[in-house]
């Protein structure tokens, strides 16, 4: 794990952890709301593996613990179950709070729109409360869902969007701007060092084999020889960063001095139809394409502007997709040869994921 300084240069933090603990003679804390999500589990292996000492919060509504299983008995490491919209009472310090907790793919917002409205508001309220009290540094992961259907392209954080806040997105797309309009305000009124990243489509092993999203989706398809689901005519367009990628902008940022919003993604654009097809190929898949209808206000173009990040984190993405997509393709097959014999990955309102890591 590396330090970053304003300047962009890094250094090696293995030995000496960062942090304001390191005024102190003993490791950095870090709390993640979220951390039994995707990147919220990725991201406490980065921090424990850069030498912090991580407190977990999530009520696993859309997380696993099957994402956190092998830190058991990790003496660094804690794990609270809890709904993060409810008041945080921890004791002892806190030098960091991550907060990651939130449904984050459309089916999930579609099915628990009051909660995700909840956890961007109240949970964000609550998280930045903690923070606060504790005198820790604040991170929020925001979306580039905050600039909705965009009008312009590639998106740049000074866009302040085009999201229909009544549609089917409404719920995630506001709560998160209400999320960064909060964070801002503490930052300005109660001072507490905020950073604020507006994550773009991102994937990897862990996430979950039916959140319904793209990535997910279409390996599983895939790797089933069905057809693969292209919402549309499949010439909407995302760019899909690799979460080791994303995780290391995100740790940058923590640690630089920018409490402005910074988009992290990867600037490398590509047509859903074609990302299709990249699957097909990363699976070696008998699969072929079936075409339905469009979800309303699916944006129609998505691309990172990464020109901040690159200045302020002298951050770009380096995974390839081939190669983040064979690895995330391995990780789907050895998953789901467990829960195979469990038939189907049916999708109920709220479910826990099924038991499969
Ligand atoms: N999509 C698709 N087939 C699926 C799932 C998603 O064609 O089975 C499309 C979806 O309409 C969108 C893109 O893939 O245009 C990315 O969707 P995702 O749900 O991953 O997240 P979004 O980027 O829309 O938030």
């Amino acid at each position: 794990m590396r330090e970053m300084t304003r300047g962009g240069s890094m250094m090696n933090s293995r030995k000496k952890p960062v942090g304001s603990a390191s005024r102190h003679s003993r490791p950095p804390i870090s709390v993640v709301t979220g951390g039994a999500g995707f990147l919220g589990s990725h991201l406490t292996d980065f921090l424990l593996d850069g030498g912090h000492h991580v407190i977990v919060i999530d009520n696993l509504v859309t997380g696993n613990l099957a994402n956190i299983s092998h830190l058991a008995g990790d003496a660094r490491f804690r794990f609270i179950k809890q709904d993060v919209t409810e008041f945080l009472f921890l004791e002892g310090p806190v030098d960091y709070v991550w907060h990651f907790a939130s449904p984050a793919s459309p089916i999930d917002y579609a099915d628990l729109p009051i909660q995700t409205l909840k956890v961007g508001s109240l949970g964000t309220h609550k998280a930045l409360g903690l923070a606060k009290h504790k005198g820790a540094r604040f991170f929020l992961a925001s979306t580039s869902e905050v600039y909705g259907d965009p009008e312009i392209h590639p998106q740049s954080e000074d866009y302040w969007g085009n999201v229909n806040p009544v549609g089917p997105r409404g719920c995630y797309d506001e709560a998160k701007r209400f999320a960064e309009a909060i964070t801002m305000a503490y930052h300005r009124e109660h001072g507490v060092p905020t950073r604020i990243v507006r994550i773009f489509n991102t994937y990897g092993p862990r996430m979950r084999l039916n959140d319904g999203r793209v990535v997910p989706e279409f390996i599983c398809q895939a790797l089933a020889n069905k057809p693969l689901t292209v919402f549309g005519k499949g010439d909407q367009t995302r760019s899909f960063c690799y979460y080791s990628d994303l995780i290391e902008g995100i740790y940058r940022l923590m640690m630089c001095d920018e409490s402005n919003p910074v988009n992290l993604g990867n600037p490398s654009e590509l047509r859903i139809v074609d990302f299709a097809r990249a699957v097909i190929d990363a699976t070696a898949s008998r699969s072929r394409l079936v075409f339905r209808p469009l979800p309303q206000d699916d944006p129609k173009q998505r691309k990172p502007d990464i020109t901040n990040a690159r200045a302020l984190l002298g951050w770009e993405p380096r995974v390839d997709l081939k190669v983040g997509l064979a690895r995330t393709v391995e990780d789907f097959r050895g998953r789901l040869s467990q829960v195979r014999p469990v038939k189907k990955l049916a999708r109920k309102k709220s479910t826990q994921i099924p038991k499969s890591r």
